[in-house]
């Protein structure tokens, strides 16, 4: 694939990368379509990263249906399909680069709730990215915090790839999709769209209540559903993830969200307010 990659880039042709570990839906699919559009050639990889689970029953369990998803992959146009052994993308004997340093970026919500999640999907996305050298990194924003943190590496790295948002593709109730969403019980399916709906509600509060009240009260409202756990609700000021304490002179803020629904951990979050 790397020789196939150097030809394309000899041609002068530009190359759009979507990283995800598969179970594809309609959110990484928008991805594909997105760099399609915008790239000569588009790569997606899939790759189950074990180094970013720190539940090894959720790596156990996580769905896995690469017939399904290359069908898929076809139908939205993507050039090429990545899916490497894990043997192939951390070969016995690779050195890898010191981990970098993302201060406070992993530190909180998924980074207090999922410790080394964060350096595993780091040290993969530079491993993938350093494979691949594609001109554009495609990345949804239902990930945000992730989205955050290779944000500030490709910073640090001084990179010239171009970091892409691709907006939250939702259900028709809302809920944020997720290959995760297949493991849900009927009744933890027919929760879930109230995760959207505390996040909507934040943002018509915004500018009007104490960020911290808006907090409190979609915490409270969430927590009134009987089956659902939410683990944190914070609003954030997007680029350093610090707590935002008032409106005052914030431009750019988003709230996030994590939710226990029965054994199911489920993500999403909303921007308040866009720069
Ligand atoms: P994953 O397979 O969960 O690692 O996701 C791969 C990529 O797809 C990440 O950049 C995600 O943020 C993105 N993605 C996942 N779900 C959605 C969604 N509902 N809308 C937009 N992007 C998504």
């Amino acid at each position: 694939m790397q020789k196939h990659l150097d030809r394309l880039r000899q041609n002068g042709k530009t190359i759009g990368f979507a990283p995800t570990m598969g179970a594809l839906h309609e959110g990484h699919l928008s991805l594909i379509r997105q760099a399609t559009g915008e790239t000569d050639c588009t790569v997606c990889s899939i790759f189950v990263n074990p180094a970013q689970f720190n539940d090894p029953d959720d790596l156990k369990k996580y769905p896995r249906t690469p017939g399904k998803d290359i069908g898929l992959l076809n139908n939205a146009a993507c050039d090429l399909l990545f899916m490497p052994p894990v043997e192939e993308v951390y070969p016995p004997g690779l050195e890898l680069p010191p981990p970098l340093d993302f201060g406070f970026l992993d530190q909180p919500m998924e980074g207090a709730h999922r410790p080394g999640h964060f350096a595993g999907m780091a040290k993969v996305v530079r491993r993938l990215l350093d494979i691949v050298q594609p001109d554009r990194l495609y990345l949804g924003q239902k990930d945000f915090q992730q989205y955050a943190i290779v944000q500030d590496m490709l910073r640090q790295l001084q990179s010239s790839i171009r970091l892409v948002r691709c907006p939250i593709v939702r259900e028709a109730d809302g809920l944020a999709m997720s290959s995760r969403n297949v493991r849900l019980t009927g009744e933890g399916r027919a929760l879930a769209p109230s995760i959207f709906k505390a996040l909507r509600q934040a943002k018509e509060k915004t500018g009007k209540l104490p960020p911290r009240q808006i907090e409190q009260e979609a915490l409270e409202q969430l927590t009134l559903q009987p089956g659902m756990v939410p683990e944190y609700f914070e609003i954030v000021e997007g680029d350093s993830l610090q707590p935002v304490e008032s409106w005052e002179g914030v431009s750019y803020a988003v709230a996030c969200v994590a939710v226990k629904v029965g054994e199911i951990r489920l993500i999403d979050n909303h921007i308040l307010i866009e720069r």
